[in-house]
């Protein structure tokens, strides 16, 4: 019988609203702390934990074949890949950041600068729109600390309550995109494998509703 395989984050923001979610969709999938995979008890969909920045590449290769992720993931990956539902958690935005003293008066004030960011299409995009020319430095992770030790004058990241932001001498001057986790599937799916996603889609449909 055929299975939807559907990957979800293995551990982070998203992994315990996307297993709750599942969960208040009556499907009974057990706990994947060090587990690569699982099935649901009474559901044809098996659960793969990945990286939430991998998602978008397994889905269009159909290694998996629908996915929960953040939207902000799914446009900086920019993969061949539909996004089918906004799920409405793990909502954030992607934000420019100076430092507090900086006196931020748009876009323009951004020319020359370094901008560290995990999201270089992203800001590239953001710069390309304004006209601004700027040096984006792409770095993996603790984009916060960068003007601190020197590395960038600006930074552009996750926000979501900006504490992060204040405790290091920044502050949000330009959201660049409002994010939430979405659903997305392959773009191939075949006529089983779509049947299921209609009777998971009409769940979640009807879980959205609920929480509303
Ligand atoms: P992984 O190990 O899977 O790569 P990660 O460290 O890249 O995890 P998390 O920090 O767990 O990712 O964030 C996952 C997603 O949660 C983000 O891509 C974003 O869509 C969402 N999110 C919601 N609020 C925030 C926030 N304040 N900061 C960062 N991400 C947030
Ligand atoms: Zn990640």
């Amino acid at each position: 019988m055929t299975k939807l395989r559907i990957g979800i984050q293995k551990s982070g923001r998203l992994h315990e609203d996307s297993m709750k979610l599942l969960k208040e969709c009556g499907i009974d999938v057990s706990n994947g702390v060090n587990k690569l995979k699982t099935e649901a008890s009474n559901f044809p969909l098996e659960v793969f934990f990945l990286r939430d920045d991998d998602i978008p590449q397994y889905v269009e290769d159909a290694v998996a074949d629908i996915g929960i992720v953040g939207e902000n993931v799914v446009y900086e990956k920019n993969k061949r890949i539909t996004v089918v539902e906004k799920l409405g958690f793990g909502k954030c935005r992607l934000s420019v950041a100076v430092r507090k003293g900086d006196d931020y008066d748009g876009p323009a004030f951004l020319e020359g600068k370094r901008i560290a960011t995990t999201y270089p299409v992203l800001v590239d995009r953001f710069l390309k729109e304004h006209g601004v020319s700027a040096d984006i430095h792409e770095i993996s992770g603790s984009v916060e600390i960068a003007p601190g030790i020197g590395l960038a004058e600006a930074i552009c990241d996750l926000v979501s309550s900006g504490s992060t932001l204040f405790m290091n001498g920044l502050k949000e001057v330009h959201p660049i995109l409002q994010s939430q986790a979405v659903l997305v599937r392959n773009n191939g799916l075949d006529q089983d494998r779509m049947d299921i996603l209609h009777k998971l889609l009409f769940r979640i449909q009807a879980v959205k509703k609920a929480r509303n």
